[in-house]
């Protein structure tokens, strides 16, 4: 069965996103069943033409595909677990944040149970649901993504990572870093201007361009991590990057140093062993070996 118009669709967990990705089903036309834990979340979906029940069993049971967004890994068992005789045979599809261990257990349990299941990592907002910008990661059952492709491309872009149903965790989980160490790094500076009464919203302008021209770089270092030779030709070196002059100004506003440490600190033990004429992107040997 491939999984088109006319496929029952059921959605478990009407929090802000999977609110928005129970609209994107019923708006493209698919029969679709919500359930919330609480009471009182399914009002617009109904508005729109989904049917709310009461239960986690009545909303497997309506489903050929089941939608999990639920809170974390422990909710997603607590809701699941007893209804899953009735979820045997099903597909589940699971886009709650969980860890790549916490998937690869889930997936476990679904194969020891007979239910196919594809594990998923939302790279969006709910208001960017269906929208430009959109996409969700997914791994798991190659089958069950093929066959739901249809429903999962309502929601944005739909990547597939393989078999292994951490992946997409471990992707999702990667992608997070990367924003939350940008989005410190852009608060870091905005404290640092802050001192000469520059506004954040000011800053925040510059810095947009700025990071975004820099991303640029981003393949660069990747063909030197990957060819593993920091010492090719035409890289900023270890020791031009010593960023001791951005702590030095940070301490000279008075404000905390700890971001910009995490780098120098990064940098500082590959010029401790040795390698301060190497590429800058050897701090990737920071992180893989923990000290
Ligand atoms: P939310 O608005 O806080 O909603 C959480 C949902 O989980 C609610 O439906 C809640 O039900 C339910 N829930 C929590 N614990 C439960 C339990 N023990 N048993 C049954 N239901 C339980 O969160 P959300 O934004 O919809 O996020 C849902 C998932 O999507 C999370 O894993 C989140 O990490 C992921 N995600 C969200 C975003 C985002 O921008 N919002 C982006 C990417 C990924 P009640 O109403 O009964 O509390």
């Amino acid at each position: 069965m491939s999984a088109g118009n006319g496929v029952r669709v059921s959605v478990l967990g009407l929090g802000a996103m999977g609110s928005a990705l129970a609209a994107a089903l019923v708006e493209a036309g698919h029969t679709t069943a919500v359930w919330n834990r609480s009471p009182g979340r399914a009002g617009d979906l109904v508005g729109l033409g989904a049917t709310a029940v009461d239960t986690a069993a009545e909303a497997v049971a309506a489903g050929d595909v089941v939608i999990a967004c639920l809170f974390d890994a422990a909710s997603v068992h607590e809701v699941l677990d007893p209804v899953v005789d009735l979820l045997a045979g099903r597909t589940l599809v699971n886009v709650t944040t969980t860890s790549p261990e916490q998937s690869r257990e889930i997936a476990a349990w679904a194969a020891g149970h007979g239910v196919t299941y594809l594990d998923g990592g939302i790279m969006a907002v709910p208001s960017m649901i269906g929208g430009p910008g959109s996409s969700i990661l997914y791994s798991g059952s190659a089958t069950a993504f093929e066959r739901c492709r249809p429903l999962l491309d309502l929601w944005g872009e739909s990547v597939y990572f393989g078999e292994d149903a951490g992946l997409a965790s471990l992707y999702d989980l990667a992608l997070l870093a990367g924003m939350y160490i940008m989005f410190a790094g852009f608060l870091h500076g905005a404290a640092m201007v802050a001192g000469a009464g520059v506004t954040a919203g000011e800053f925040a302008q510059r810095s947009a361009a700025w990071l975004t021209a820099m991303t640029g770089g981003f393949a660069g270092l990747a063909a030197v991590v990957d060819g593993g030779d920091y010492t090719v030709e035409g890289q900023q070196s270890l020791e031009f990057s010593d960023l001791r002059n951005i702590i030095d100004a940070s301490a000279a506003q008075g404000i905390s140093t700890e971001a910009i440490d995490m780098v120098q600190n990064l940098i500082r033990r590959q010029i401790d062993a040795g390698h301060g004429k190497e590429g800058f992107a050897r701090i990737f040997e920071s992180i893989k070996h923990p000290r």
